[in-house]
């Protein structure tokens, strides 16, 4: 189920561009950030397109669950659990929002000041 070759994320969760993946299952990809703005920078996009969080997702609850465990997962496989890490969703151009398939940014390995500019 991909929005064809339009969309970089797609691309990436088909193997049609390259990405430094980290994990990937059935449902979803993670791989790290082209742009990283943390020493750990990686995203966790489902492979399904879905263009943003706000998307109408009522019958992707399991979906959207899964992809915040496996944010956790490669938190603590790039060793920032413990330390601490963010995980962040943009939604729409004024939250900056830029790639219009939903990712989860998991970042980590520097403070991470609160709140976000
Ligand atoms: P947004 O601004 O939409 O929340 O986040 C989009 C993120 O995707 C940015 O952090 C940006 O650096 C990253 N990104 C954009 N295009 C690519 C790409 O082709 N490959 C990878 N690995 N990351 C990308
Ligand atoms: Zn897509």
């Amino acid at each position: 189920m991909t929005e064809a070759l339009g969309c970089v994320f797609c691309r990436i969760a088909a193997h049609q561009a390259p990405a430094k993946i980290l994990y990937e299952d059935d449902q979803c990809v993670a791989f790290e950030d082209i742009r990283p703005r943390a020493p750990v920078h990686a995203l966790v996009i489902p492979k399904k397109h879905i263009a943003a969080l706000d998307a109408g997702l009522e019958t992707d609850e399991a979906l959207l669950g899964h992809l915040l465990v496996v944010s956790a997962r490669v938190a603590r496989e790039k060793g920032i659990d413990r330390s601490g890490f963010r995980t962040v969703i943009n939604t729409n151009a004024g939250a900056g929002q830029t790639v219009f398939h939903l990712h989860l940014h998991v970042m980590g390995g520097r403070i991470m000041h609160w709140p976000p500019g």
